[in-house]
């Protein structure tokens, strides 16, 4: 199996379709309209959190190349992370 714990955004889109086959549990059926609505949803709530967290990123002293240098993660996939958090608590997980 494809180790996904090292890639964020293979994470991120089985999270995305884990929680979207989770809300909708309990259904008779799982119209795929539906689900790519939610999954929709979810993908720019995502994008306008790394937005957000990407212009703090931008401001700071650390950031270097889309790359956090303070604790070397790559920011397109750092912000995308919910869960993720600045090392300098400049943007907390959500
Ligand atoms: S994650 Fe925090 S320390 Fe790293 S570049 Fe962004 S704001 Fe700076």
């Amino acid at each position: 199996m494809y180790p996904l714990n090292n890639c964020p955004g293979g994470v991120m889109v089985a999270t995305l379709v884990l929680e979207a086959s989770a809300e909708r549990r309990g259904s008779s059926s799982l119209p795929w309209g539906t689900i790519m609505n939610t999954l929709e949803e979810k993908y720019i709530k995502i994008k306008n959190m790394a937005a957000r967290r990407i212009e703090i990123c931008k401001t700071c002293e650390y950031f270097y190349l889309h790359t956090c240098r303070k604790c070397g993660c790559l920011l397109a996939a750092k912000t995308r992370i919910k869960s993720s958090a600045c090392p300098l608590e400049k943007w907390m997980p959500e």
